[in-house]
C-alpha cells in the first residue's frame, strides 16, 4: 500500500510504501482506490491554516481532528477489496463504490440519523482525522451510509467528485429551491446567481438547471473569462465577468444591469469576505444567500437590513449520506457533465495541490491510482 502523506505544512508530500494493506475493520471495508479528487479543503489542510476572519488564522493541527502525517483526499472512488466480518451483505468484494468521507463519531444522534456532516466530533472523518484518498487503499470503518455503489453508466473518475463537490453544490441548490419555486409561482420567473465558475461552479450550474423550475434564470459570475466560458458550456443562462479593477459600486451596478436587478437566491462558492458581502448586497428582499466556499474572512450584516429585508443567510457544509445517493443517481440519469478533468499520479500529489493553491488548475484535479 502506498500513500502520499503531508508531514509538515506546505512541504512536499512524502510518498510512503507500506508492506501490507491494513485488514478491514469488523463493520467496515478496505477500498482499493481508482480515482481520488483533489479539493480546496486538501489545500487548507496542507497549509495547516484557515482564515477565520478579523485577521485570525486557525492552525488546523492545533485541534484534535487533524494530525500529520496524513494522507489527505476525500473524493474517493474505488473497488471493495476486503469486507469486515460483521459488515453485512450491503456491499461485496469487487463492487465499484464511492466513499462518503464526512463520517464523525458514528455514535451520536446526528451520526446515527444520517447527518454526520453536522457532528462536531469528527474522529472518523476520512482525509482529515483518518488517512484519505491520496493512497492506493483507504480503510472505511462502516458500510452503511459510508460506501455507495456507483450507478451503471457513471464513470468512476466522475463519480469520485460527487461525495464532496457534487453533494455540496447539490445541497446548496436544494437550499434555494423553496424560495426560487415560490418566486416562480408569484411572478413567473426567478433569478439565481452562482458566484465562482470553477469545478464547483460547473456542478452547481447543472444541478440548478436540473433541480429548479425551468423558469429560473441561472447566472454565473467569476473574475476569469476562461472559467465563464466553461460556465456557458455547463448551460448557465448568462455570465457576468467581475473585473478585478472595478470598485464595488461599479461591480454591483454592472451586475444588476446585466441581470435586471437583484437575485432571489445567491450561492457563493468562493466564500471570501468580498464575495459574500457582494452576495448579501445582491440578494433580493425575502431572498436567500447560501454560503459554500471556505476561502475565509468575514462579512458585515447590517441588522436593520437583515430584518427589514427578511433575508436568509444559510451555510452549507457538504451534505448528508442520502444526498450522496440521490446526487449520484441524478448525475448518472441526467448524464451531467463533469468539469474538465486534469489527471495526476500519486507521485504528483504535491504538484496537484500546488496548482490548486496557485489557481492554475483548469476544472478539477484527479489523482489516478
Ligand atoms: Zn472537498
Ligand atoms: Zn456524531
Amino acid at each position: 500500500m502506498k500513500r502520499a502523506e503531508i508531514c509538515e505544512a506546505l512541504a512536499p508530500l512524502k510518498i510512503v510504501d507500506y508492506p501490507e494493506v491494513p485488514p478491514p475493520p469488523p463493520k467496515g471495508v478496505v477500498v482499493k482506490i481508482t480515482y481520488s479528487g483533489v479539493c480546496h479543503s486538501d489545500v487548507h489542510i496542507w497549509e495547516d491554516e484557515m482564515d477565520m476572519g478579523d485577521g485570525v488564522k486557525m492552525k488546523l493541527t492545533a485541534g484534535k481532528f487533524i494530525k500529520f502525517p496524513l494522507a489527505p483526499g476525500h473524493e474517493i472512488a474505488g473497488i471493495i477489496e476486503a469486507v469486515g466480518s460483521e459488515a453485512g451483505s450491503e456491499v461485496k468484494v469487487g463492487d465499484a463504490v464511492v466513499v462518503y468521507p464526512w463520517l464523525a463519531c458514528l455514535q451520536c444522534d446526528l451520526c446515527t440519523h444520517g447527518q454526520p456532516n453536522l457532528c462536531l466530533n469528527a474522529v472518523e472523518r476520512i482525509g482529515a482525522a483518518k488517512h484519505g484518498g491520496f493512497a492506493t487503499h483507504v480503510v472505511v470503518p462502516i458500510t452503511s451510509g459510508a460506501v455507495v455503489k456507483i450507478p451503471k453508466g457513471l464513470a468512476p473518475e466522475v463519480a469520485c467528485m460527487v461525495p464532496c463537490s457534487g453533494i455540496t453544490t447539490y445541497n446548496a441548490v436544494l437550499k434555494t429551491k423553496e424560495r426560487v419555486t415560490e418566486m416562480v409561482r408569484m411572478k413567473g420567473n426567478a433569478k439565481l446567481l452562482i458566484i465562482g465558475a470553477g469545478g464547483l461552479g460547473m456542478w452547481c450550474i447543472q444541478f440548478a438547471k436540473a433541480l429548479l423550475p425551468p423558469e429560473t434564470k441561472v447566472f454565473s459570475a467569476d473574475i476569469s473569462e476562461e472559467k465563464l466560458q466553461m460556465a456557458k458550456e455547463a448551460n448557465a443562462d448568462d455570465t457576468i465577468l467581475w473585473s478585478k479593477d472595478a470598485n464595488e459600486q461599479e461591480i454591483l451596478a454592472q451586475t444588476m444591469q446585466r441581470s435586471g436587478g437583484v437575485f432571489d437566491a445567491v450561492i457563493d462558492l468562493v466564500g471570501a469576505g468580498a464575495t459574500s458581502q457582494r452576495a448579501f448586497n445582491l440578494t433580493e428582499r425575502g431572498g436567500i444567500q447560501v454560503n459554500v466556499g471556505l476561502f475565509g474572512g468575514n462579512m458585515k450584516i447590517p441588522l436593520i437590513v437583515l430584518a427589514l429585508h427578511t433575508k436568509c443567510v444559510q451555510g452549507v457544509c457538504v451534505g448528508a449520506p442520502h444526498h450522496l445517493e440521490d446526487c449520484l443517481k441524478l448525475v448518472a440519469e441526467k448524464k451531467l457533465k463533469p468539469p474538465p478533468l486534469e489527471f495526476f499520479t500519486l507521485d504528483q500529489a504535491t504538484e496537484a495541490l500546488t496548482r490548486l493553491k496557485e489557481g492554475t488548475m483548469k476544472g478539477r484535479g484527479i489523482l489516478k491510482l
